[in-house]
């Protein structure tokens, strides 16, 4: 991790947490569970958030270009939120004392690229990819490894990124409408 970047603040500020949450636990005996979320998406995410999947649903049904940073070959790990708030609540449904930290994502790995594409798909629309400069310590892949999630929580996400992309692009379609 670097510390003084332009992500440390984000990057840091979940590592000082997991720290603070178990010296508490430590200390204090404090009933403590620690997850960590790898990239969500869903209905209900700001237009303007930033993040790769609101920005490229809200591009392609403006039909304004797609913003691919760096070549596009960068891969992420998209879990849609329903599947990530079972997982939450069954974390919290677990006997105190396990604390975690625990992995909660949706292992299937796509590029930036493919993202792009399903989405230009599924709004059909005419938006052009366009590349723009990579930030700073953009990770080249972020992939969660759940067997945790999978033997302690029984659980397992179920929804494909076509099915999500889908509810996202429809709860859009109606915020931009409006
Ligand atoms: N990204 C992109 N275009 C955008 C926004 C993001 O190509 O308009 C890329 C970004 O560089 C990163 C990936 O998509 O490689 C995921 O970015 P996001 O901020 O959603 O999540 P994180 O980087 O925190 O995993």
């Amino acid at each position: 991790m670097n510390p003084i970047g332009i992500r440390s603040c984000y990057d840091e500020g979940k590592r000082c947490a997991e720290t603070l949450f178990f010296d508490y636990h430590r200390q204090h005996q404090l009933d403590i569970k620690v997850i960590r979320i790898f990239n969500t998406y869903g209905p209900r995410m700001h237009p303007s958030d930033g993040r790769v999947v609101s920005n490229f649903i809200v591009q392609a049904l403006r039909g304004e270009n797609i913003t691919i940073y760096g070549d596009g070959q960068q891969t992420r790990s998209f879990c849609y939120v329903d599947d990530l708030v079972e997982a939450m609540i069954r974390m919290m449904d677990t006997e105190n004392g396990f604390t975690g930290p625990i992995n909660l994502g949706n292992p299937g790995e796509f590029t930036m690229i493919e993202l792009a594409e399903k989405v230009i798909s599924l709004v059909g629309s005419k938006s052009k990819l366009v590349h723009k400069p990579l930030p700073p310590d953009d990770p080249k892949q972020r992939k969660p490894d759940i067997s945790l999630a999978q033997s302690k929580l029984d659980w397992t996400p179920k929804v494909n990124l076509d099915d999500g992309l889908r509810e996202t692009v429809a709860y859009f379609r109606q915020t931009l409408d409006k």
